[in-house]
């Protein structure tokens, strides 16, 4: 548990195992400036259990689910951020790989079923790797995110995941407007095989654990980093 005794400020990791980490200790490091932020605010790159138990919040950044879930649960980094959310209620921001580590299950796009895939299973979805398949791979479009007051908002969408699934607890944030991310005619579409219309979730939340398919620390606005920040300041107020 960390200890806030004393402190004023936050200290929010990034998870710097691989992935987009320098452009979220950015984005983090502004969200913590502002509008005013204390001399003892830090923003870390964690790689080891040990840093993992004395962060107030943790970022999960983007990258290749795979690898950085192979690689943490090696030194028993999965285990040790389970720990925190479980006793602490840590929060964590799970960015597209992060939210599919962040899930209770996931398989792919293009290969079905993924057996070994580690996961961290605390927030109770289900995703799609790769959902938006090969024509897609890339694409923005404007979100409105209204749960959290946050409108217009650039989703930068990389190979991105879906969630179609969500358990007890979890809000759906925003769900992918229609058209949005659709190849023309391809497989891409936005129905299932049976015709119904596939629900596209790209934001997720249970309590302190949010997660997105697309990449706000890409987006040049801080909002969604600015609300985590926000949500780690809260919870170490009690
Ligand atoms: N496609 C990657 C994965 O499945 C996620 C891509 C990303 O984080 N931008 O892990």
């Amino acid at each position: 548990m960390s200890d806030g005794g004393g402190r004023k400020g936050v200290r929010i990791g990034v998870l710097a195992v691989q992935g987009d980490v320098a452009e979220n200790v950015a984005a983090v490091s502004s969200a913590l400036k502002a509008p005013r932020g204390f001399e003892d605010d830090a923003v870390l790159q964690v790689k080891t259990a040990g840093e993992i138990s004395r962060l107030d919040g943790l970022v999960i950044p983007g990258g290749e689910s795979t690898a950085i879930g192979r690689l943490s649960a090696a030194g028993g980094v999965l285990d040790a951020i389970r720990t925190r959310v479980n006793d602490d209620g840590m929060p964590i921001l799970g960015i597209c790989a992060g939210l599919i580590l962040l899930a209770r299950s996931a398989d792919d796009r293009t290969v079905g079923r993924l057996d070994g895939q580690q996961l961290l299973g605390v927030l109770d979805v289900e995703v799609q790797r790769n959902a938006f398949g090969r024509q897609r791979q890339s694409f923005e479009t404007k979100l409105d995110i209204r749960p959290l007051a946050i409108s217009n908002f650039k989703g930068v969408f990389i190979r991105a995941p879906v969630v179609c699934g969500t358990g007890p607890g979890v809000e759906a944030l925003c769900e992918l407007p229609p058209g949005a991310g659709d190849s023309s005619g391809g497989d891409d579409a936005a129905t299932d095989a049976g015709g119904s219309p596939r629900r596209r979730i790209v934001a997720v939340r249970k309590g302190d654990i949010i997660g997105t398919a697309f990449h706000p620390e890409l987006s040049g606005d801080l909002a969604i980093h600015q609300y985590f920040v926000d949500a780690v300041r809260r919870k170490m107020r009690g």
